[in-house]
């Protein structure tokens, strides 16, 4: 027989900060989602894409699942569930350290639900040690009719090479469905204002929870090796805009540094980022302006 090509869709799912983005990083070696000690920072459906000789898996890194309390968090979980019913299999993540608890359970129905082919993945074995690794994986084998289950380091890469050709067999035959090498089809702008939005969530820790969004408005390629980005932070409200900024506009160089580093690191040019930072009233919980922001 001649050689198989095998692609497909995975979906990686589990409740925020247990490690899905780590993981997608792991598979890919680099980086293109965004993550960060805090929840909730990946809010898009970023894929990332493997390809191999005889493969290719186009990864779905989903935002977490949670009781939506905003017209953002019931626009979040739509995409979900759509995209578990429509994938080829579905890593289920769940975190050695905590508890398994009711979000976990909301998450495992939901991929039950969709009834598409599921490997949980129990992650962070690297700080959890065999005495609590032991429990967990049998409370994950409680939690769903799994087809395989996988204790994994996401940070250190254990066992993370062999989950990744367990995936590969789970993948149907079929076409590689990008050139080999795409590594994402996100729109470079979203990728972009990512890191950027990292590095303000990161940095203004507490004080701003999740009200932060960012849009590129303008990217000039100058000739010189030289790539200009223009971009607006938002914010909901004016005490959150005076946080941001900082005193004497420290927090916003300090957010503008670490953004323009790693700008630099994935466009491989020297970067010119001017930031601005601007008020969107209540924007999480307007339609308008989540339109407006890409959401
Ligand atoms: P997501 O919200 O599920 O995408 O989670 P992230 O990938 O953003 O990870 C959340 C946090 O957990 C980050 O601080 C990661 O560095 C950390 N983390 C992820 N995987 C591991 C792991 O295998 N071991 C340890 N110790 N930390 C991890
Ligand atoms: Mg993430």
């Amino acid at each position: 027989m001649s050689e198989r090509h095998r692609s497909g869709f995975v979906s990686i799912i589990g409740r925020p900060n247990v490690g899905k983005s780590t993981l997608l990083n792991a598979f890919l070696g680099r980086k293109v989602a965004i993550t960060s000690p805090k929840p909730q920072t990946t809010r898009n459906a970023i894929r990332g894409i493997l390809t191999g000789d005889d493969h290719q898996i186009v990864f779905i890194d989903t935002p977490g699942l949670h009781k939506p309390k905003t017209l953002l968090g019931e626009r979040l979980n739509d995409i979900v569930r759509r995209t578990l019913s429509e994938v080829d299999a579905i890593v289920f993540m769940l975190d050695a350290t905590q508890p398994v608890g009711s979000g976990d359970r909301f998450v495992a129905r939901a991929v039950l639900d969709s009834k598409t082919p599921a490997i949980c993945v129990v992650n962070k074995m690297d700080v959890a040690g065999p005495e609590r690794m032991a429990p967990q994986l049998v409370a994950a084998g409680s939690l769903g009719d799994w087809t395989d289950i996988f204790p994994i380091s996401a940070v250190r890469g254990t066992n993370v090479a062999e989950l990744q050709t367990t995936l590969i067999d789970a993948m149907p035959e079929g076409p590689q469905f990008y050139p080999p090498d795409s590594v994402t089809d996100q729109p470079r702008e979203l990728v972009l204002a990512e890191i950027i939005r990292e590095k303000a969530l990161q940095l203004t820790r507490q004080e701003v929870p999740h009200s932060i969004a960012v849009s590129i408005e303008e990217i000039v390629e100058r000739g010189d090796g030289l790539t200009e980005i223009h971009a607006n932070v938002f914010v909901e409200r004016d005490s959150q805009k005076g946080i941001v900024i900082g005193k004497g506009g420290q927090m916003l160089k300090a957010i503008g540094t670490k953004a323009r580093e790693e700008l630099e690191w994935i466009l491989g040019t020297n970067v010119f980022l001017k930031l601005q930072v601007k008020v969107a009233k209540d924007w999480p919980r307007d339609p308008r302006q989540l339109e407006r922001l890409g959401y």
